[in-house]
């Protein structure tokens, strides 16, 4: 169910200190930690604590969650001292997702190219 902690789920299990992860910041209601596979200097995901699958359902059933996760995304890249950065939140696997727990990529450090592949 929405909202609630999955145990198949690798960012839930992240959440419950099961599995390390370099975490840099944490508030109540959000984790932030790099990538394992890092694709830019700063490669930092923010995610919602609560277990929904991406950002489509993030929306839908947790806004004030999803207005939680954009805010730590300007946290994270302002203590990581980006003036420019990007967020992606890749949603389904047509786009590329493969962690099934909504989360914010923040990808920043060098120059960016537009548009993506
Ligand atoms: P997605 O492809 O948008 O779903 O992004 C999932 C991201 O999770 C990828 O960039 C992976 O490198 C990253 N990832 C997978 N496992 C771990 C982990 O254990 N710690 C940190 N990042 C991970």
């Amino acid at each position: 169910m929405s909202g609630e902690p999955q145990n198949d789920c690798l960012f839930c299990r992240i959440v419950a200190g099961e599995i390390p992860a370099t975490i840099v910041h944490e508030t109540e209601t959000t984790v932030a930690f790099r990538d394992i596979n890092p694709q830019a200097p700063t490669h930092i995901l923010v995610i919602p604590k609560a277990h929904y699958e991406n950002a489509a359902a993030l929306a839908a059933e947790a806004p004030q969650a999803a207005a939680d996760v954009l805010a730590e995304t300007k946290a994270v890249a302002d203590a990581e001292g980006l003036d420019s950065y990007r967020l992606v939140f890749n949603t389904g696997s047509g786009a590329g997702q493969t962690v099934w727990h909504a989360h914010a990529h923040v990808l920043g450090g060098r120059g960016l190219q537009w548009p993506p592949g």
